[in-house]
């Protein structure tokens, strides 16, 4: 059965990390909308021409489109095959919503949202050392303080669908991977 996860975490948290190493190790689908955003302004998209200005300030492109966008992407056939680990998406609670009717539409059920729990410090710490392009000192003070303000209370709506479950993000990538498997069960 192809499991359907969300991963949950502040910028820096090292969601992309762990992604990486469960589509390595299970062959999971992982959909990033970060990347996604990325790839259609490398490619001069209309989505990109209108995303960039916005993902430079750290701002949130609008649920309309990132919904749009989502939904597309969940129905195609390697995700329904595979299952998906979806990586910034939802961010919002309107995203959550949407979430939940694209699932419900296709019948099926969300298995888990694993949130990796890294301080706010620890964080900032860290994107200023990886130094994407997008990752100016402002930038990430933005991301983080909108990730506390719309993202984290997403934590809740998780939590009271019996969704949630917090995985400890400080230590060994291993560890933290350790840590996932067992918090997912495979
Ligand atoms: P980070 O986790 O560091 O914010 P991401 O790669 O997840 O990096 O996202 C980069 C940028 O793309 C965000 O700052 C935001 O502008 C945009 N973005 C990504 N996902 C979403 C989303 N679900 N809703 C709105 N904007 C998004």
């Amino acid at each position: 059965m192809a499991p359907r996860i969300v991963v949950l975490g502040r910028q820096g948290a090292g969601k992309g990390t762990q992604c990486a190493r469960l589509v390595a190790e299970f062959g999971i689908v992982h959909v990033s909308t970060g990347d996604m955003l990325r790839a259609a302004v490398a490619a001069g998209t209309p989505l990109g021409q209108q995303a960039e200005a916005i993902m430079k300030a750290g701002g949130l492109v609008s649920d309309d489109i990132m919904n749009g966008i989502v939904a597309e992407r969940l129905a195609e056939a390697d995700v329904m095959e595979q299952g998906v680990l979806l990586d910034g998406f939802p961010r919002t609670s309107g995203q959550a919503d949407a979430l939940a009717a694209i699932l419900d539409d296709q019948g099926v059920e969300l298995d888990a949202a694993i949130n990796i729990d890294v301080a706010i410090e620890e964080v900032t710490a860290r994107m200023m050392a990886r130094g994407r392009e997008d990752d100016t000192e402002e930038a990430i003070a933005e991301r983080l303080s909108l990730y506390e303000a719309q993202t984290a209370p997403l934590l809740e709506w998780f939590a009271g669908r019996g969704k949630l479950v917090v995985i400890d993000g400080l230590g060994e990538e291993d560890e933290v991977f350790a840590r996932v498997r067992e918090a997912l069960g495979i």
